[in-house]
């Protein structure tokens, strides 16, 4: 075992993707961790696509990885796209490699083909299971004679390979757990490839782990058990083991796990409904990790990548599972919305808006940047500021019971806005704003009762339970919209 190393210094570290599935959350935190790993330490960050399940990897799921990727803003020193000196860094490109060391290892009898029926492995699984063994294989085809394996192989009998896995504790040093031991004897010899030319992930990950010099393996805790079985085949083949550190399991909010496949956890359906990158790159990298806390001083949870940068350390990432927080994540993206400048925030809104009220929206800027700066406060993720500010660009549908505050009735509200409309047919166009509107009409609210009065003003201008006040709304609107909607409120609860 390579002895944990205590200073680091230019790690090259990886993320190793398999393109089976959309991108998603659990990958994402991986090649984030990793990542930073890189930069602060002055190291590589790697980018390879695990391609080798050829039924399930999809060229399309590869591009959703790297496009969301980079949409977080991670950048990779080799890999895919950008290349390298230790390519191929696509699994499928480097079969050639694989076979080389499946045929290394044989000759040195490191591992052996086994030529045991699927149904014979099953028979022996049951047989073991009924007497409380733990399954494994019973090494059967471990100590075939040259002769026999000859034989087998010239009448095309099916084989695959397997390892041979020494009957000890293999422990290994975890960044992140600390030691961890387990029992070789509890997996024995694993398949590491279905031929020569279809190696399987531990075999596979191993030899490019090794080739790429990757020197920290940083990856989801879900491969913890896969460590033993490839430190077997470092040691089979010689070669130094990198550092490992596995990453806590992500857990939905009831703690159980959340599953890979589950539709809403890929990054490009958070992107889709408004969250920006820079709020679910901070979210993500508290799954797992918060900086150090100082004392006397709160900790900051609203980072910018550089921020997080500067404060990460790998030793403060924790061993329980974290949890996955979906206020949070809104909270989150909130504050980081509240950071944007209001040119920033129409530009990211834009596809939104966009979809919504097509381009006409863009056509006044002015009007435009004042509803949405009324509204930025609100926004929790961007897809919510359509339906937030809907009724500046379109007449709003509502039924009359909501102009009547309360306990109030119809008659009282028709009353109320019919004076509204008097009161504000005097006031100049040059007057509609904040101040004189309140000066003019909170006098009155006072009189008459404040929801009495106040309550059906802001239904008839937005048609909604909650929005914005009546004083912000008015002057954006004008006094012309301001009286029409109040006028066609009055034709509401003749
Ligand atoms: N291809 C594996 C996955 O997508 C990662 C393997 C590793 O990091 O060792 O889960």
């Amino acid at each position: 075992m390579t002895p944990r190393k205590e200073t680091v210094k230019n790690p090259r570290v990886r993320i190793a993707p398999s393109p089976t599935g959309y991108f998603h959350i659990g990958t994402a935190r991986t090649a984030l961790f990793n990542w930073l790993f890189a930069k602060k330490y002055d190291g590589k960050f790697i980018v390879r696509i695990e391609d080798t399940d050829k039924e399930r990897s999809k060229i399309e799921f590869e591009k959703d990885i790297i496009e969301q990727m980079r949409w977080l803003g991670l950048t990779w020193d080799e890999g895919v796209e950008v290349g390298g000196d230790f390519g191929p860094y696509r699994q499928s490109e480097c079969l050639d490699l694989y076979e080389k060391y499946l045929h290394q290892l044989i000759e040195k009898k490191r591992a052996y083909y086994c030529f045991c029926s699927a149904e014979e492995l099953e028979i022996k699984k049951q047989e073991m299971m009924t007497r409380g063994e733990s399954p494994r294989y019973d090494g059967s085809c471990r100590n075939l004679s040259a002769d026999v394996i000859e034989e087998k192989l010239k009448n095309k009998i099916p084989y695959v390979i397997r390892i041979k896995t020494p009957d000890k504790k293999i422990s290994f040093n975890d960044m992140i757990r600390g030691k961890v031991e387990f029992d070789c004897s509890l997996f024995g010899d694993q398949v590491i490839a279905k031929g020569f030319r279809e190696p399987l992930y531990n075999f596979a990950v191993v030899v490019d782990d090794h080739h790429m010099r990757i020197s920290h393996v940083i990856r989801g805790e879900d491969h913890l058990s896969n460590t033993p079985k490839q430190i077997v085949l470092y040691e089979a083949l010689e070669w130094e083991t990198p550092e490992f550190g596995h990453l806590p399991l992500i857990l939905a909010p009831d703690k159980s796990k959340m599953s890979k496949r589950f539709g809403d956890v890929s990054v490009a359906e958070y992107r889709r409904t408004g969250y920006l990158a820079e709020a679910l790159f901070n979210f993500i990298v508290f799954l797992g990790w918060h900086p150090e806390e100082k004392p006397g001083e709160v900790i900051k949870e609203i980072l910018t990548k550089e921020e997080i940068l500067e404060s990460f350390d790998m030793k403060r990432v924790q061993k329980g599972g974290a949890i996955f927080n979906v206020d949070k994540l809104n909270w989150i993206n909130s504050e980081h919305i509240k950071k944007l400048s209001i040119n920033d925030l129409i530009e990211k809104s834009l596809p939104f808006l966009e979809e919504s009220f097509g381009k006409e929206i863009f056509t006044d800027q002015k009007y435009l940047k004042k509803v949405i700066e009324l509204h930025r406060e609100r926004v929790k993720k961007l897809s919510d500021l359509t339906e937030l500010i809907g009724y500046f660009f379109n007449l709003p549908d509502y039924p009359k019971e909501l102009l009547v505050w309360k306990d109030s009735i119809l008659e009282n509200t028709k009353g109320n806005i019919d004076f509204l409309i008097n009161l504000l047919s005097d006031l100049k166009n040059d007057n509609f704003t904040k101040n004189q509107l309140e000066v003019i009409v909170m006098p009155e609210a006072e009189k008459r009762g404040r929801g009495e009065l106040l309550w059906p003003l802001r239904v008839a201008l937005s048609g909604m339970k909650n929005s914005a006040g009546p004083f912000e709304i008015m002057p954006i609107l004008g006094k012309k919209e301001t009286l029409s909607r109040l006028k066609i409120a009055l034709e509401k609860v003749q």
